[in-house]
């Protein structure tokens, strides 16, 4: 059997044709000299590039500065995630490359799903799947009579979210080798990073991600789907399975996933709305943001629709939680940069809100995405940050943008109370810098947003505002300072 070349997210079982196929596995540090990485996802990568090489006579673990130099005999290589990884892979001689594996539906499908639709939209896609791959289905109809549970997904918080943590890691002799290493090439090799180190949150290893998968499965998912929108200051995990950087690094196939939330529902009665919920992110969203990075021209990573052209500013950049005072924003920043995860309500109504309504670079805010966070790839970026959170594309994802205010923040929330600014008051001292942002990116785009029917509320809402040129140039003199 030919050799296996996986790349560091293709780490689990599903990427090989039999347990004993011989693996080549490459260790590159080349990548984090192209790219300023978290410290945490450097040393998860090489964590669990290691943990798959100990002890395992079948694989081989190359460490060079570039895959080239690596890959040296004839192997298999599963379809990389990237369209850079795909190059060098058809450039290489002696490497055959295979279907993508790793998500649930396949491209062909996909494609002939998406063929000839006006708008491509999560919705149809999700449904299609769930009958392709029979998930929560009960023969031709949806499990309970019922496609979607989002109307009844959408709780704000409780005061408490009384849910067991997930297991902790323990580290091992592996850890502190990387993290000698990390720091090694910090200080010698001028290699650097971004966030701070810390005891190693995420799966490394196949069993360390499938105990997180079932414990999340008994203990997270029955609350998974009414708080999967809320946001409590206190609690950086609620109900969400933390899942994404196992799943991105191939340690857990995205079926399984699925097939254990659904046993869930049918053999313990767990709730639909939880369970649906659920599946609807992995089954639906997670496939659908893969497909679309393939399925969308490669410009459109530079999609800048609403001309957002503003730099990021270095506060931002640096992770520097402590120069912001509004308490969400600066809540979440810390989130990112002392674990490298915050769960998605965060990154796209906190973080992505934010950007948008300062008009901040789409390209920029991707990358910054991607280097800054544990589970951050590039197939996962583009319709996520361009699409979704900027609609950067003009909706070709999205029906509207996701912008609100402060109000949205209160409601969905317990940030606000202890916060210094106001998500009422849009002038003066008090003013939340979401809710002036908010009326302020309103009256920027009043025009482009003019024919989209979702958004005709908000704009009458804005003709009536008498305050808004104060408003506007507020938020011009605020600039690109830390709100
Ligand atoms: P849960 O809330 O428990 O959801 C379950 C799983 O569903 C996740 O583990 C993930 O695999 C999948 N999922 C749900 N939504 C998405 C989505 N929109 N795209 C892809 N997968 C999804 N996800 C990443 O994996 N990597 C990223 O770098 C990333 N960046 C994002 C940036 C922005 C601006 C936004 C709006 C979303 C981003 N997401 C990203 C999607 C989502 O926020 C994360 O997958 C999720 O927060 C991870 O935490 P979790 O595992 O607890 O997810």
């Amino acid at each position: 059997m030919r050799r296996r070349w996986l790349f560091a997210d293709q780490l689990g079982p599903h990427f090989l044709d039999s347990p004993e196929q011989p693996v080549l596995l490459v260790e590159s540090k080349g990548v984090f000299r192209r790219r300023v990485f978290h410290r945490q996802k450097a040393h998860l990568v090489l964590s669990a590039l290691r943990h798959l090489a100990r002890g395992n006579d079948n694989v081989r673990l190359v460490r060079a500065e570039t895959y080239a130099e690596a890959v040296t005999e004839p192997v298999t290589v599963c379809h990389p995630t990237s369209r850079a990884a795909r190059g060098l892979v058809r450039r290489l001689p002696r490497v055959e490359m295979l279907a993508p594996r790793g998500f649930v539906t396949a491209p062909e499908d996909f494609v002939a799903w998406a063929h000839g639709r006006d708008h491509l939209r999560l919705e149809d896609f999700y449904r299609d799947a769930r009958r392709r791959h029979d998930i929560l289905m009960d023969g031709a109809e949806p499990a309970g009579g019922r496609w979607n549970f989002d109307a009844d997904n959408r709780e704000p918080p409780p005061a408490s979210l009384d849910v067991p943590a997930p297991p902790q890691i323990t580290e091992d002799d592996i850890d502190a080798e990387v993290r000698e290493d990390l720091d090694r090439w910090e200080r010698d090799d001028g290699i650097r990073f971004v966030g701070n180190d810390g005891p190693r949150l995420f799966p490394a290893t196949r069993a360390e991600a499938l105990a997180r998968l079932r414990h999340f499965v008994e203990y997270r998912l029955p609350l998974f789907g009414p708080y999967e929108d809320a946001m409590l200051a206190g609690d950086p995990l609620m109900a969400h399975s933390m899942l994404s950087a196992s799943i991105n690094l191939g340690l857990l196939d995205p079926l399984e996933v699925v097939e254990h939330a659904e046993a869930a529902y049918r053999k313990k009665g767990v709730d639909l709305q939880s369970v649906e919920g659920f599946v609807r992110q992995i089954l639906g969203w997670r496939d659908f943001i893969w497909h679309l990075y393939w399925y969308f021209e490669p410009g459109y990573r530079n999609a800048d629709e609403l001309g957002a052209r503003q730099e990021l500013p270095a506060w931002f950049q640096r992770l520097d939680a402590d120069a912001v005072e509004a308490r969400c924003l600066s809540d979440v920043l810390a989130g990112v940069r002392d674990r490298g995860w915050v769960h998605h309500i965060l990154r796209l109504m906190v973080l992505g809100n934010y950007a948008m309504q300062r008009g901040w670079r789409p390209g920029a805010l991707a990358d910054w995405f991607h280097r800054s966070f544990v589970d951050g790839y590039e197939w996962v970026m583009t319709a996520n940050v361009i699409g979704m959170s900027q609609f950067a594309d003009g909706g070709r994802m999205s029906t509207k943008p996701y912008a609100a205010g402060g109000a949205y923040i209160s409601r969905m929330s317990d940030y606000c109370g202890g916060c210094r600014y106001r998500p009422q008051v849009r002038l003066g001292e008090d003013a939340c810098p979401y809710t002036a942002g908010y009326w302020s990116f309103l009256a920027r785009h009043e025009r482009e947003l003019a024919g989209n029917h979702r958004m005709r509320q908000p704009l009458q809402g804005l003709r009536r505002l008498a305050d808004l040129e104060a408003v506007v140039e507020q938020e011009e003199a605020r600039g690109s300072r830390a709100p």
